[in-house]
């Protein structure tokens, strides 16, 4: 492994495992981390779950797996270049998005509107959930007994109250301290990750086009740069050709400013880094650029009608799933009927499935002639 900085989260400053287990003897913590992810079933469902476009809706857009894949593929980059921990960023990566329902975001508001009064729905949290709790594989405890930092870069936001519940995950909310500079590049890997493949797959779907994107600076910039070094170039190289040089420029912004936030600031270890302003970020000039490009999206690609219309469906499938469930417990597979908390049991069923096994739950309990 490169060499790491003395402010990078390591074995020996680690906090650890929940659960007693050996040392690994090939692999760091972080790598089994990482590897206990890939090896469960929330992992694999990633595959059919919702990004933007629904999973039917072609077969060349991003799922939530590849959108994973993307985000690992980043934040390992910048986590090199900045002498971090490659293992832990890879590992939160990977499991980041775990917790996420069908159907992308509309699943998850609507799943938090059913929730309200139950203690709320938060993706977050339920891809903590999943990891410390509802993954069934090892003999001697539930979850995939995860160490700490692993799970808390899971945790990227959360409200104060649930921080209240989450014990020593929660005490950085109370404390305002930050999390670790693994767990940072994470959440910036993530945005520079949606960010551009969403332009990529708003293109390709055609609801946005290359002229709508000449209004945001970042693309204008360098479509223009491509245009005039490959005169005549059109189409998908075209636009791979401007994305790759957004992204480089994203993750170069982000690897430089944070080398002179940390070299302001010289942490002398790991404590120390969680003091204070959070070390990684971007530049004030690209900060701007990502959240045109963020508004553009918005306006032009999340709220498209097409989009919209996809969104309300899915949020009438998943609250008429949580209604069905909730109002007759019977109905649902035997280890989801619970004594107590019942309605968490269904958040969690619904929050498992992929869009297809959503669809076809929604079908087997109102279309008359299903079974
Ligand atoms: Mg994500």
């Amino acid at each position: 492994m490169h060499e790491l900085a003395p402010y990078a989260v390591t074995t020996a400053n680690s906090r650890g495992r929940r659960h007693n287990d050996e040392p690994p003897s090939h692999r760091s913590e972080f790598q089994r981390d990482r590897d206990r992810i890939v090896h469960s079933t929330a992992f694999r469902r990633l595959e059919y779950k919702t990004q933007v476009f629904v999973n039917h809706e072609g077969d060349l857009f991003r799922t939530r797996l590849t959108h994973t894949l993307e985000v690992a593929q980043i934040a390992r980059g910048i986590a090199r270049a900045l002498g971090l921990n490659e293992d832990l960023v890879e590992a939160i990566s990977l499991a980041h998005d775990l917790g996420h329902t069908p159907f992308g975001h509309a699943g998850q508001d609507a799943l938090n509107e059913c929730m309200q009064g139950h203690g709320g729905f938060e993706h977050n949290l339920q891809s903590l959930r999943i990891v410390d709790l509802l993954e069934e594989r090892y003999a001697a405890f539930d979850g995939l007994n995860l160490t700490f930092e692993t799970r808390e870069g899971i945790v990227k936001h959360c409200s104060l109250e649930n921080a209240r519940q989450l014990g020593e995950l929660g005490e950085r909310f109370m404390n305002r301290t930050q999390p670790t500079l693994e767990a940072q590049i994470c959440n910036f890997a993530d945005e520079i990750a949606y960010n551009n493949h969403d332009v990529d797959d708003g293109l390709r779907s055609g609801l946005i086009s290359l002229e709508q994107l000449q209004d945001v600076n970042l693309f204008a910039r360098y479509v223009s740069e491509v245009r005039t070094a490959y005169p005549g170039l059109g189409g998908r190289r075209l636009v791979h050709e401007t994305i790759r040089r957004m992204i480089n420029i994203l993750v170069c912004d982000l690897v430089e400013t944070t080398a002179s936030n940390i070299d302001r600031h010289k942490p002398k270890d790991l404590a120390e880094a969680r003091l204070g302003e959070p070390l990684v970020g971007f530049s004030e000039e690209l900060r701007d650029a990502q959240r045109e490009m963020k508004r553009f999206l918005h306006k032009n690609l999340y709220q498209h009608f097409q989009v919209l219309r996809m969104t309300s469906k899915a949020q009438r499938i998943v609250s008429e799933l949580f209604s069905a469930f909730l109002s007759d417990p019977r109905l649902l597979p035997p280890q989801y009927q619970v004594d107590s908390d019942q309605s968490r049991r269904v958040a969690d069923y619904i929050a498992g499935m992929t869009d297809r096994y959503a669809m076809k739950e929604h079908r087997r309990l109102f279309a008359v002639g299903e079974i």
